[in-house]
């Protein structure tokens, strides 16, 4: 791999040559904000065993175990902040060179860092949601509940289900979500993909169509992924430096 100054200028040349740019985001951008990911050991996800979809609407038991494991998990994201890479894409929004943010997060820590449109296809951790009426809490008010002593919240309206609003395994993807994402991957010229091992599709497809509609590609993932042969350049250092060297060399002066 060619050295990181090289790799820093190179993208940074591409970069200053985009008009429209899309990020698209995975675990691996939260993971320096202090959030574990599926393959952090010790972390929530370490564990507890998963609760489907299916499991969770058919069981007690599966719904009591999943919000125990939320509220694990609520305490984590509640400590954690953005970094410098979320900042960064906040920044290259305001700029006006990010067109489209994608993320597979559901800990909200883009719009923490002040990003104002985010398409989040696994959901937010952010709010709760009727699974029948779909009436919708902040999750703060599903968390004073619990916290209370309730295992298993349900509706006040209607009696039903309440659940994070994020996408469970063996829920579908949400639709206008997934549509958005594919035509801000169509749209731009130039792709930065961030934390993600590019394994779920079909989130993993993102980068793929904005590369096959000819867009730039650069990635920044600690590990290899599927594609890593789409992207001109390949970062496996940590993504909030990366992206503060990126931010530092687009808005210099010099032709570097
Ligand atoms: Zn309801």
């Amino acid at each position: 791999m060619r050295t990181f100054k090289d790799r820093i200028s190179q993208a940074v040349a591409l970069l200053k040559e985009a008009g429209n740019v899309t990020a698209f985001t995975g675990a691996g951008i939260s993971t320096e904000s202090g959030i574990s990911d599926f393959r952090s050991k010790g972390g929530v996800w370490d564990r507890y065993r998963i609760v489907t979809y299916q499991e969770f609407i058919e069981s007690h038991d599966a719904r009591v175990e999943y919000w125990k494991m939320k509220k694990e998990l609520f305490h984590e994201i509640k400590a954690a902040g953005p970094n410098n890479a979320h900042y960064a894409l906040a920044e290259l929004e305001r700029m006006g060179k990010l067109k489209c943010l994608v993320t597979q997060n559901i800990d909200g820590l883009h719009q923490d860092a002040g990003s104002s449109s985010v398409i989040e296809l696994h959901g937010t951790n952010r709010k709760a949601v009727c699974l029948s009426c779909g009436k919708l809490w902040p999750i703060e008010d599903i968390q004073v509940r619990l916290e209370a002593g309730e295992v298993a919240p349900e509706c006040d309206e209607c009696r039903g289900f309440i659940k994070p609003a994020t996408i469970s395994f063996g829920q579908s993807m949400p639709e206008q979500e997934m549509i958005k994402a594919y035509e801000c991957a169509v749209r731009c010229d130039f792709l930065i993909m961030i934390g993600s091992s590019l394994q779920v599709e079909p989130a993993a497809s993102i980068p793929r169509e904005a590369h096959r509609t000819g867009a730039r590609l650069i990635y920044i993932n600690r590990t290899e992924t599927p594609t890593d042969n789409l992207a001109e350049v390949l970062f496996r250092e940590n993504a909030g430096e990366v992206m503060a060297e990126l931010l530092r060399g687009l808005k210099s002066k010099s032709a570097d």
